[in-house]
């Protein structure tokens, strides 16, 4: 009997899933994989602990439906000719991915299954316009958001869900080998650092929406004016769960939306939410047209920027000890729980690459390694957004004060206390600029500058001028 294989890749759910609901539709007995493929982009360490539990989630929602995900690791190519042979499979479904190896792999696989007389089939799964359907009148792409976005929203076609397909197996799907998913040796061992992970996030299809519930109960309302302020906590949360296709933008798109029809109170954050989405979608744009973005500057003209090449000053950033509170209380939230808040992001990497000097290749690298969320799409168009050599992006002279930022959006130093404990005795005034303490104040809460949190590992006001130097002998476009 004919089978049909669906290939899950970024699309870790049963609802809402194109190449799942089609391939059931068929009628004829499926076997559904996930390839932990080597040749192309390994992940970093919080993704691996991610992919661990979302697979293992999937594997027992999948068993709740007497069905069975099959694991296999090695060279998707290699694995699915296997499979294709063996199991007499006369159709492939995927959904598509859109990082440049997965775009050069999948067309290569596409053109040798159709010649092996294979009917191949694949989906939009997980953005709300695909990126070569939005062009500009001159049949070019878009280089500005708001003008990307705008044409995107006018042009929306609104899709519907789709529900979770009923399963039909073959006995000998459900026999299939599969790699047992301990091996695949995902999770830290020693030493195990995933403890914050573990509290944080809950990987896998409930746990996208269980998040999504909280967000819209206790956080939608608040979310255009909160949604800067780190220690509100305010936004979703959603983007490991976006990353790993455990929901779809459509799920949310739709539900945000009858929410919007509701309650017109909402209709301001709804807005706005969807907004962020249309800089996720339009990352994923930019990675389409210019495949080079993870490592090649946009704008050229920053080939030759004199990037500072230092161990110390790299390791005091990525360890939270740069004596700025808001850049060392970010970098320590992202080690302990894999996640950043947006405008800790945007001011981290703005001290990296304008105040420290240090390449934005080198801080997407470590964000890589260490953000349940790493996309490559979504990471590398935004540190080049902060760094001023992407598209569209924050002009080079705009360098985050980091002492003025932390006032303006932890302005009572919440979040600061949060992840740096050794501040917490600090009163607001100084909470961000703990060397301007007065001798008498650092005495009566027992802080050693220097000794349990370190002083300014550069002076920013000095190191503004510096950088605004370099980037204009960079730049065609002097000030
Ligand atoms: P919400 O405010 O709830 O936003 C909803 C969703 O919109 C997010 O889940 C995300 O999918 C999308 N989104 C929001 N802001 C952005 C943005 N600026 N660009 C693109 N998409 C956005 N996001 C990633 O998903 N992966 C990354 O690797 C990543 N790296 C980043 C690196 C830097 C230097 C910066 C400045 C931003 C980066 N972002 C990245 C974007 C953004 O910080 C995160 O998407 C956001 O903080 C996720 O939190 P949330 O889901 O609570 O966001």
């Amino acid at each position: 009997m004919k089978k049909t294989l669906v290939w899950l890749r970024q699309d870790l759910r049963l609802l809402d899933n194109p190449a799942l609901y089609h391939a059931c539709a068929l009628n004829q007995p499926t076997i559904i994989i996930y390839i932990l493929d080597e040749a192309i982009y390994p992940l970093g360490g919080a993704q691996c602990w991610w992919l661990h539990y979302s697979l293992e989630a999937l594997q027992k929602d999948l068993l709740k439906k007497q069905s069975k995900l099959i694991l296999k690791k090695g060279i998707a190519e290699n694995i699915l000719i296997d499979l294709i042979e063996s199991e007499n499979i006369s159709h492939v479904f995927w959904n598509r991915c859109y990082e440049p190896l997965a775009i050069e792999r999948d067309t290569h696989l596409k053109q040798l299954f159709t010649k092996m007389g294979i009917i191949i089939e694949s989906f939009n799964a997980s953005l709300l316009n695909e990126p070569h359907q939005i062009k500009t009148k001159e049949d070019s792409f878009f280089k500005i958001f708001t003008y990307y976005w705008k044409t995107c929203c006018a042009h929306q076609k609104i899709k519907p869900l789709l529900p979770i397909p009923v399963l039909i197996n073959s006995a000998d799907n459900t026999t299939l080998e599969s790699d047992d998913l301990p091996t695949w040796d995902l999770l830290p061992k020693s030493p195990d650092w995933s403890a914050g992970l573990k509290n944080h996030w809950q990987p896998g299809e409930a746990g996208a929406k269980k998040q999504l519930k909280n967000f819209i109960k206790s956080k939608l309302i608040d979310y255009a004016n909160a949604r800067d302020f780190p220690a509100k906590s305010k936004t979703s949360f959603l983007s490991p769960h976006l990353h790993f296709g455990e929901i779809s933008p459509w799920q949310i798109y739709h539900i945000l939306k009858q929410i919007e029809l509701e309650n017109a109170a909402m209709g301001r954050s709804v807005e706005l939410y969807l907004t962020q989405l249309g800089w996720r979608e339009f990352s994923y744009y930019l990675l389409y047209h210019y495949p080079k973005l993870p490592e090649k500057n946009f704008k050229s003209r920053f080939d030759n920027f004199p990037w500072v090449k230092s161990k110390k000053l790299l390791q005091a950033w990525q360890k939270g000890k740069t004596g700025y509170p808001i850049v060392d209380a970010g970098m320590r939230q992202l080690w302990y729980s894999g996640y950043m808040h947006n405008r800790v992001r945007m001011i981290v990497a703005s001290f990296l690459t304008k105040d420290l000097l240090i390449d934005w290749r080198v801080g997407a690298d470590w964000f890589w390694d260490t953000l349940v969320d790493a996309d490559l799409a979504n990471n590398s168009a935004s540190w080049q957004w902060v760094a001023g050599s992407g598209t569209d992006a924050s002009p080079y002279f705009r360098i985050f004060n980091p002492t003025l930022q932390g006032e303006k959006f932890d302005p009572n130093g919440d979040y600061v206390r949060r992840w740096i404990p050794e501040l917490k005795k600090l009163p607001n005034k100084y909470i961000h600029k703990p060397w301007e303490t007065p001798e008498t104040i650092l005495n009566s809460t027992s802080i050693r500058l220097g000794t349990d949190y370190p002083l300014p590992i550069i002076d920013h006001c000095k190191a503004r001028q510096h950088a605004l130097e370099l980037y204009k002998k960079t730049s065609n476009n002097p000030l």
